[in-house]
């Protein structure tokens, strides 16, 4: 049995959880969550959640200055007796971290221990991922120093399960030298999470990896749909970052890419401003001038009836139910549709809407199964449906968990 730090690090936040895992609690799906939580604001006076198993939520504060000073009152908290983590009582009885790591580029098509070489790596990755994986290898850096460096780490990147996408998908209509001198091409993100609820639904249906063809709508803050085809990932709706493809909470998505000097033109803004305006001030808050909360949307559609807000839901819907129809000819039909995400596990409401006028492709929502799967694994389209829906609750931090397992004990993770 191994207690894995699951680690997941942003710019100011710091996202963890410690799960106990081996290889026949993955088999018999039976890993226990010790301790998940938060540190947010770091930086400054960061505030600190933790939840014990399903305890209560406890907060406090501290002041932490930067991602090693976070982890390091993080792991020593978890080995203290304040925290009632019994099973860890000193750091050694953590024995691996997980990482999340956002850009593996062309280098990583599955989950790796982190060595010398695999940082260097993940360094020359930085390009792709400006804001993001410096933050990953901080905090890679901060572990082994930690830890020390005979603690095994392991990344697990959001863009390997896309490595399978053909070249025609991945490319892009441009100047070739452009992928060749740039890398430039489409590599996709969530794929954690594509890859998770593919692998549920695999085992709700009773299916092979190979009899698996689904298309896994990843429905958040931010979000993305992939074709998946025998167990694979054949394509999806991110690109060469996670700015293009579905409607998201502040992200445009698909746009006219000639729109970005136009806009930069009429409005006085640098190219750079444009690409921040486009990422965090578009999508659903954009449109609906309100937020990006589908949940404060959707209330106020019900009380108000505002214009912008149902402008913001019917484009926001439009886009997902474009992208299945076309996923469904790119990989020669599914067999379901698979929800996820904040949105898509919770919002009946939302999923409701994506499916209508999907029923040419097979599909019918059974509505009374649909306002039932709130949060929770299941079914919601009705038997006579020929394209089935499902709604998956993702769990990222578990396939990390159990990817780091398996990748220290040399077992083949393809699922
Ligand atoms: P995530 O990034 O996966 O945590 O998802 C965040 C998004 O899920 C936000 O837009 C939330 O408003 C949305 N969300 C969470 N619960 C609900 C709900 N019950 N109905 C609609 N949207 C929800």
């Amino acid at each position: 049995m191994m207690n894995v730090l699951v680690l997941n690090s942003g710019s100011s936040s710091l996202k963890f959880q410690l799960i106990a895992t081996d290889l026949d609690r993955i088999q018999h799906d039976a890993d226990e969550r010790l301790c998940r939580g938060e540190v947010e604001r770091i930086g400054g006076e960061a505030i600190i959640t933790v939840q014990m198993r399903n305890g209560p939520r406890q907060k406090f504060t501290a002041s932490l200055a930067d991602i090693p000073a976070a982890l390091d009152y993080l792991v020593r908290w978890i080995a203290s007796d304040r925290s009632g983590i019994k099973e860890v009582q000193t750091l050694a009885d953590i024995g691996a971290v997980g990482h999340r790591v956002v850009h593996g580029g062309e280098m990583f098509a599955e989950s790796v221990i982190i060595t010398d070489e695999v940082l260097k790596k993940i360094e020359d990755c930085i390009d792709l991922a400006p804001l993001h994986n410096p933050n990953n290898i901080k905090c890679i850096v901060a572990a082994r120093q930690i830890f020390g460096p005979k603690l095994p780490q392991v990344g697990v990147f959001d863009t390997a399960f896309h490595q399978s996408i053909p070249e025609p998908a991945y490319l892009y209509a441009v100047p070739y030298h452009l992928y060749r001198r740039h890398h430039i091409r489409r590599y996709g993100f969530h794929g954690t999470s594509h890859r998770y609820v593919a692998y549920r639904y695999r085992v709700l249906r009773k299916l092979t990896r190979e009899q698996t063809h689904v298309i896994t709508l990843h429905l958040g803050n931010g979000c993305s749909a992939a074709a998946i085809r025998g167990g694979c990932s054949v394509d999806t709706s991110m690109g060469m970052t996670p700015l293009e493809g579905l409607v998201m909470g502040t992200r445009s998505g698909d746009i006219d890419p000639a729109i970005v000097n136009l806009i930069a033109t009429k409005e006085g803004l640098s190219t750079h401003q444009v690409d921040a305006l486009l990422n965090t001030q578009s999508g659903l808050l954009g449109i609906s001038g309100l937020t990006n909360d589908m949940r404060v949307l959707q209330q106020e559609l019900r009380e108000h009836d505002d214009r912008r807000v149902r402008l913001a839901i019917e484009v926001f819907c439009y886009r997902a139910r474009k992208y299945i129809g076309a996923f469904l000819a790119c990989m020669g039909g599914a067999d379901a549709i698979v929800f996820t995400g904040g949105i898509g596990e919770n919002s009946a409401d939302i999923r409701a809407r994506i499916c209508a006028g999907l029923e040419w492709a097979g599909l019918r929502l059974d509505e009374t199964r649909n306002q039932q799967m709130v949060g929770v694994e299941g079914e919601i389209s009705s038997s006579d449906s020929s394209l089935h829906a499902y709604v998956i609750p993702t769990d990222e931090e578990l396939l990390i968990a159990r990817d780091t397992v398996r990748c220290i004990l040399g077992e083949p993770h393809p699922s």
